[in-house]
């Protein structure tokens, strides 16, 4: 089958879905790769890396998805690359089935296969696939590296010559896959990082990183819900937990916020007036933005300064890696194809039976197959 890469055009994706070291491994399955002129160039690779790894270049998108029978991509496809969809062709993409039913219903009516990213079940055989965690922790390690640029001193503690400098203190809210990646990237930068989540089993995940796990006294309530998630949480729980942030909020340098649960706004946890009593020159990342922000005043995609703390609140980090996200995402893709691709022999086979298939094809030659069944307990 003809696999082709799109140039993505979501405003500001910097990603591509395959790289040249990716794509070899395409070929190696049977497949025959085609790659839109200049779709890795914002990703840093070129068209040329493209053609010596046994790719085709397409000048002209149209062409490309016209002759592809599986696209490969990160976003969503928007209303103009619909349009180039036809039917019989897979689309392998993040699609968010659950805040799109129109797209489903539009890939319905086209009569494609629609295979989503973000809903391969989290299982551990799929783990490998699991393009939401090697995002989210491109993520975590990104809000670290942008909360330095924006904070004008030193994480870790050093005595010089000119003077003693006191380790910058780190609170991470949220201990998550993007959570853990800015715990562990906040620590080899040498601060000092402390770390809550709803979920008291992240203790000893927190621990293992050499970072202190913020306890909180509340009895009967677990933070775990369906699946290992988080769940709503009451609002006395919810008020605790504030409690406990407004005093870190006078101790500490750098929050960075990742507290979500599936389906739901995020939690807003950080208000205004923690804001205003954190330190000038404090930083807050707000990895939540995209539902909505953990933090009152984010504003969502942008940087601001509110009473003297800079508000973090982009909503691509991935992107602004865009050659190691690709490099990652490419691999999911592979991986997947890897598994559908059972004779080896470039012929993807849908297989329902399959879990991880099931949980992922969201619409199949034009069936939305989104939600699916609930895994039955053996
Ligand atoms: P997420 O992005 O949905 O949420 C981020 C974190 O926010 C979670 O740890 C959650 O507990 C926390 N949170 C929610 N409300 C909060 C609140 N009010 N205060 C503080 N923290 C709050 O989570 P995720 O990173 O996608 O992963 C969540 C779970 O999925 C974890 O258990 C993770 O280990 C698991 N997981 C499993 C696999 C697998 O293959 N088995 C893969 C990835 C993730």
């Amino acid at each position: 089958m003809k696999i082709g890469v799109p140039k993505e055009t979501h405003k500001g994706e910097r990603r591509v879905a395959t790289t040249p070291d990716v794509a070899t491994q395409l070929l190696k399955l049977g497949f025959t790769v085609s790659v839109e002129a200049g779709a890795g160039a914002e990703a840093s690779y070129t068209d040329a890396a493209y053609i010596a790894a046994g790719c085709e270049i397409i000048e002209s998108a149209k062409d490309l998805w016209a002759k592809s029978d599986i696209i490969l991509k990160v976003q969503a496809p928007e209303a103009d690359e619909v349009s180039l969809l036809h039917s019989g062709q897979i689309l392998i993409c993040f699609l968010w089935p659950a805040q799109a039913p129109e797209l489903l219903n539009k890939l319905s009516e086209l009569e494609v296969t629609a295979i989503a990213m973000d809903s391969v079940p989290r299982i551990s055989r799929a783990q490998k696939m699991d393009a939401r965690s090697s995002m989210a922790n491109i993520s975590g390690y990104r809000a670290i590296i942008e909360a330095a640029e924006h904070f004008g001193r030193f994480f870790a503690g050093q005595i010089t010559a000119a003077g003693k400098v006191s380790p910058a203190k780190v609170l991470v809210i949220g201990a998550g896959v993007a959570g853990l990646s800015a715990i562990g990237t906040a620590k080899s930068m040498g601060a000092i990082v402390r770390s809550f989540d709803t979920r008291p089993e992240v203790k000893e995940q927190i621990e293992s990183l050499d970072a202190e796990f913020l306890m909180l006294d509340f009895k009967n309530e677990g933070g775990s819900g369906e699946g290992g998630y988080a769940k709503v949480m009451s609002d006395e729980f919810i008020q605790a937990e504030m409690a406990l942030f407004a005093k870190q909020a006078k101790d500490v340098d750098i929050i960075v916020t990742t507290a979500l649960i599936p389906g739901k706004p995020a939690p807003k946890l950080i208000t205004a007036e923690m804001v205003k009593s954190m330190k000038q020159g404090s930083v807050i990342v707000d990895l939540a933005a995209e539902q909505g922000g953990n933090c009152e005043l984010a504003v969502p995609g942008e940087v601001t300064v509110k009473h003297g703390v800079s508000i973090i609140a982009y909503t691509d980090l991935p992107s602004r890696m865009a050659a190691q996200s690709s490099q990652l995402y490419g691999t999911n893709l592979r991986h997947l194809l890897h598994d559908m691709t059972p004779q080896k022999d470039g012929e993807v086979v849908v297989n329902m039976e399959d879990q991880v298939v099931r949980g992922a094809v969201i619409c199949k030659e034009g069936k939305i197959t989104w939600p699916p069944p609930a895994p039955t307990l053996s």
